[in-house]
C-alpha cells in the first residue's frame, strides 16, 4: 500500500502545492496536484483528503547524439586533443509515474558518452526502476558501493538526473532544495593550451578587460616554458590582476619546487595540480615548502571517502571536484561540507558538459566554501546543447538558475537532429 490519508478537513480545500487553504464550500474542484484528492462526502461539505503518494521510477533511457565541428583543442600536452573533431553525447531520462523527468548530460569534447550510455540501461536501469526518486541517499549508497573510474560518471549523471526530479516536483531550483547560500558567484577564465606565449598574455588581459576577475593558465606543462607563459601573464595584465596555475599532474617534484617557487614570486593566487594526482607523499612535501596555496584533488575519479587522507596529511590547501568525476551532486555536497568543517574552500571543477556546468553552478550558490565558478574555454569545445547556456555578465559574474530543477533549457531539436541512437 503505497498512500497514508492524513488530512481529513470540512467545509474548506487544502492546497498542499501552495501551502495554504482555500474555501471552497459548493464547489467541487478536480485534483490540482497528483496528492490531492477531493470530493463530495455529505449533502453540504467538501471534504478534501490529501494523498501521500510515492512516485516510482518507471524508465531509465538514453538518448545518444552527435556533437560535430569541435575544434582540436588540448588542456595538457600529455592528453590527447579532441582533434577527432566530433563526439557522442548522452541525454539520461529518467522517467517516472508522476510524468515528471530528470535530465543529465553524458560525455564531453574529449570523452565520448557511447560506453557509458550503454552502461546506464544494460547495468543501473534495473537498479533504478521502482526505486522512489526522492531516495536519493538510499540510490547514491548502493550505486558507490563499488564505484570507481568511468562508473562515477554514470552515478554522477543518474545524481544529477534525480536532484532535478526533485526540484521539479517540488517547483524549486535545486540549490533551494540544498538550501541557498547566495544567487551569483564570480567566474574566472581558464585557458586551453597555446602554442605561443603572447596567446596566453593576449587572452588574459582581454578577459580582464572583460570585467573578469580571475584568468588560469593551462600551460603545455614543461616547468622552463611553463615558467616564461607565468611571467608573460603576470606582466601582461599587471601585479594587481588575480592568476592561478593549473599545471595538470604535469611535473616531477623538482619541477614542481621550480615552477611553484616561480609562481609564488610573481602572486599567483593558487597552484594546482602540479604532481601526479596520487602523489600524496610529494604534495606534503610540496606544501611545506611553498607558502602559494596547493590545490589537488581534482582526480581520481572517486567518492567522498578518497579525500580523508589528505586533508589528515595536510596534502592540500583545498578539496575539488564536480558533479561529472566525483559522483553527482550528493556526492560533491557531502565532501564541500566536510571540506567546510576543516574551513577549507571546495573548489569546484567544470563540469566537462553545459548541463554538468548547470548542476555545478547549483552546487556553488548552496555552498559558502567555494569562491568561483571556473569557465573553461574555449566555448566552441564546452558549450553544447542548451538552449542558453551560462554566461558571464559584465562584472564578471554567474548567475543561479531560478526555475524547477535544473532550470536550464536542454535543445532536444540539436538533440533529435543529431541523434545516433535510442537506448
Ligand atoms: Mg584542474
Amino acid at each position: 500500500m503505497d498512500c497514508v490519508f492524513w488530512v481529513k478537513e470540512v467545509g474548506r480545500e487544502f492546497d498542499r502545492t501552495r501551502g495554504h487553504f482555500y474555501s471552497a464550500v459548493g464547489e467541487r474542484r478536480s485534483s490540482c496536484a497528483s496528492n490531492l484528492v477531493a470530493g463530495w462526502g455529505n449533502s453540504r461539505c467538501l471534504i478534501l483528503v490529501l494523498r501521500e503518494r510515492t512516485m516510482k521510477i518507471t524508465d531509465v533511457k538514453v538518448t545518444v547524439w552527435e556533437w560535430k565541428d569541435i575544434p582540436p583543442t588540448r588542456y595538457t600536452l600529455r592528453v590527447k586533443s579532441s582533434g577527432s573533431r566530433k563526439t557522442t553525447m548522452g541525454l539520461v531520462r529518467i522517467i517516472t509515474d508522476e510524468g515528471i523527468e530528470g535530465n543529465a548530460f553524458l560525455g564531453s569534447a574529449m570523452a565520448p558518452a557511447a560506453d557509458d550510455c550503454k552502461l546506464i540501461v544494460e547495468r543501473y536501469k534495473t537498479l533504478l526502476v521502482g526505486q522512489d526518486p526522492m531516495d536519493r541517499e538510499k540510490i547514491w549508497q548502493t550505486m558507490s558501493a563499488w564505484a570507481m573510474g568511468n562508473t562515477m560518471r554514470i552515478i554522477g549523471a543518474i545524481d544529477v538526473a534525480l536532484w532535478d526530479i526533485a526540484g521539479k516536483h517540488a517547483g524549486l531550483p535545486i540549490h533551494k532544495l540544498m538550501g541557498s547560500y547566495r544567487d551569483s558567484a564570480p567566474a574566472y577564465a581558464s585557458s586551453a593550451v597555446f602554442e605561443h606565449i603572447e596567446e596566453y598574455a593576449e587572452e588574459a588581459v582581454s578577459f580582464k578587460e572583460a570585467g573578469w576577475s580571475a584568468y588560469k593558465i593551462h600551460p603545455p606543462g614543461t616547468a622552463a616554458l611553463d615558467i616564461k607563459i607565468c611571467e608573460a601573464v603576470r606582466k601582461a595584465v599587471g601585479d594587481d590582476y588575480r592568476v592561478m596555475l593549473d599545471s595538470t599532474w604535469s611535473y616531477d617534484y623538482p619541477d614542481a619546487l621550480r615552477v611553484g617557487r616561480a609562481v609564488e614570486g610573481l602572486g599567483f593566487y593558487w597552484y594546482e595540480d602540479p604532481l601526479h594526482f596520487d602523489d600524496l607523499y610529494g604534495y606534503v612535501k610540496l606544501k611545506q615548502v611553498l607558502s602559494i596555496p596547493l590545490m589537488a584533488t581534482e582526480m581520481p575519479s572517486r567518492g567522498p571517502f578518497s579525500y580523508s587522507p589528505w586533508i589528515m596529511e595536510r596534502a592540500t590547501d583545498y578539496l575539488r571536484g564536480d558533479v561529472a568525476i566525483k559522483g553527482g551532486l550528493t556526492s560533491c555536497l557531502k565532501t564541500a561540507h566536510t571540506a567546510e568543517t576543516f574551513q577549507m574552500n571546495y573548489e569546484v571543477h567544470h563540469g566537462g558538459n553545459s548541463l554538468n556546468n548547470v548542476a555545478n553552478l547549483h552546487l556553488i550558490m548552496a555552498i559558502r566554501n567555494c569562491e568561483y565558478f571556473e569557465v573553461l574555454l574555449p566555448d566552441s569545445v564546452q558549450k553544447h546543447g542548451l538552449v542558453q547556456d551560462i554566461e558571464v555578465d559584465k562584472n564578471g559574474m554567474v548567475h543561479a538558475h531560478q526555475e524547477p530543477g535544473l532550470g536550464a533549457q536542454i535543445d532536444f531539436e540539436l538533440i533529435e537532429s543529431n541523434k545516433v541512437a535510442d537506448l
